[in-house]
């Protein structure tokens, strides 16, 4: 009989023997990869063909082990302002109770204010307002170089639009403001700045003029925001209204300007609550913008103003080739229905023939899941890749997220169209869509959020690879992202070359350690007989 100690030591041998064979299970494949990656990486950082040299950028890569992923990337969520266009705006219409007027390209040469406002007849007096408000409501500063510098390109391209007309900023303090109007200078004493914000999407000032101490409160802002805070009869609004869409279908960013006079003694009760604002220990934002919206109603409707945002370059191209491998693009941004239509049409999003599907002006829970529900069977039944979908922020925050039902129709609608096309929404809603298709497509889909500024961090943040555009409004999507570009068309080598190669490289790499332990193990084992 073998003794316990002989069969232990025998079964150890045959563990032993066994263990021979751990080469079977490819470790060091990971550490293979992660090689691999990293040379990959360096592939894409050092393209050539990424390379912008106005801004002097290379792709720059912070997360190496993502970059098989570009080639599996079935949706795409781009912005649109800085990330589609250029973000380079510029003041092309504006529109003086109801009359459209084009701005007028000074050539240098100086005219006299009465040569100016005798152009606008009837609306010399609005006129002159219109620009007393574009040229005193903003944050911008001018350098000892004359050149101004400001928050955000539409800013500026109002400060510059105005100055066509003589209208400009001379010098800016901490409490005053030298502008030059029609030629004539003058000085305000700005008082309070209420800042333009996201939820606000409006910026008003409360200025006083030094020379006849009158004061008055200037703003502008998001059209669906101002028109409640100004005072209008019903056919003003309709004329409102119908300018907006007219500006709107020309892919025009549009803003309302308002104003409104105020006596000293409402301007000094008001900044005596603004200031106890400011200086609250709790709550100290939300006292802010409450005595802010106090100061910001019933106002004067002045004008509105046209911006004009050029598309960047092979936009449409890129878009058309990403349509072609398949890639649903959506496009999520902050501007109007009408305006993202435009821009839609003008970069292949919508083409002539697509049929657009609507789910935009709901009011309601029931509403939305019924039109939704509509058209996922309009989708459903005759499944023609050439429809967009059309959704709206105010319409989207009807959305039941938890309702499994309306999250399928909601993904098999959106994948079932050849570009979705989702506006006035918020940043948070934007981070939303991309996690409703990361999170219940099946099999699970490769998402990639595209954006160049802070209010797309969240969807670059959410999507399975960011990439950020170094662009005009700061490095925080640059920073935040997976992969930072410097325009938008180099998404087009970063999906369909690189991330294809990538891909098929990694799947060889894997291959070959695989056959390659294969080979050293059974090797080993068809010898052990
Ligand atoms: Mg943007």
């Amino acid at each position: 009989m073998w003794s316990l100690s002989v069969i232990l030591f025998l079964l150890s041998r045959r563990f032993v023997f066994f263990l021979l064979y751990n080469n079977f299970i490819p470790i060091s494949l990971y550490v293979t990869i992660e090689l691999v990656n990293v040379g990959q990486a360096f592939l894409i950082a050092s393209d050539e063909n990424l390379y912008r040299k106005e801004l002097d950028v290379a792709c720059s890569v912070r997360a190496s082990n993502l970059v098989q992923e570009l080639g599996m990337v079935s949706n795409v969520f781009s912005d649109k302002t800085g990330t589609l266009t250029r973000n380079e705006m510029k003041l092309v219409k504006f529109v003086l109770n109801g009359v459209m007027y084009d701005i007028e390209e000074g050539n240098g040469k100086k005219q006299s204010a009465n040569a100016i406002l005798s152009k606008f007849g009837t609306n010399a007096k609005s006129f002159s307002e219109f620009c007393r408000c574009l040229i005193t409501c903003h944050t911008v500063v001018r350098e000892k170089s004359g050149q101004y510098r400001a928050e955000s390109p539409d800013e500026l391209a109002l400060v510059e639009g105005v100055g066509n007309y003589g209208c400009n900023l001379m010098e800016r303090g901490s409490k005053e403001m030298i502008v030059e109007q029609f030629g004539e200078k003058r000085m305000y004493e700005v008082l309070a700045v209420n800042p333009f914000n996201a939820d606000r999407k409006r910026m008003s000032v409360l200025i006083k003029d030094t020379v006849d101490n009158k004061f008055f409160v200037m703003c502008k802002g998001a059209d669906n925001i101002m028109m409640p805070l100004c005072k209008l009869s019903n056919e003003e609004k309709a004329s409102i209204n119908k300018s907006l869409l007219e500006l709107a279908n020309l892919g025009l960013r549009t803003l309302i300007i308002a104003s409104k006079q105020l006596s000293a003694e409402e301007a000094n009760r008001w900044l005596a609550k603004f200031k106890a604002a400011t200086v609250s220990t709790v709550n100290r934002d939300e006292n802010i913008a409450a005595a802010g919206a106090e100061l910001e109603l019933g106002m004067q409707c002045v004008g509105i103003t046209a911006i004009e945002d050029r598309l960047q370059d092979e936009v449409p191209e890129v878009i058309a080739d990403l349509a072609k491998a398949g890639i649903i693009l959506w496009m999520l941004t902050g501007d109007k229905l009408e305006t993202a239509i435009s821009i839609g049409r003008s970069c292949n999003l919508i083409l002539t023939d697509t049929t657009l599907v609507y789910l935009t002006k709901i009011t309601d829970k029931a509403e939305y899941a019924a039109r939704l529900r509509e058209v996922y069977q309009q989708i459903e039944t005759n499944r023609e890749p050439n429809t967009a979908l059309v959704m709206d922020g105010p319409s989207f925050a009807y959305f039941d997220d938890t309702d499994p039902e309306q999250r399928s129709m909601l993904l098999r609608v959106g994948q079932g169209c050849r570009s979705v096309i989702a506006c006035r929404l918020t940043p948070t809603q934007k981070r939303e869509l991309v996690m409703l298709v990361k999170k219940d497509t099946v099999p699970s889909a490769t998402t990639l959020a595209i954006g160049d500024g802070a209010n797309d961090v969240s969807m670059i943040l959410e999507g399975n690879v960011g990439v950020g555009i170094f662009g005009k409004e700061g490095r925080q999507a640059a920073n935040n992202a997976d992969f930072a570009i410097g325009e938008f068309k180099f998404l087009r080598r970063l999906l369909l070359v690189h991330g294809r190669w990538n891909y098929v490289r990694q799947s060889k790499v894997f291959l070959y350690s695989m056959h390659k332990n294969m080979v050293l193990t059974l090797t080993l084992f068809w010898f052990r007989y």
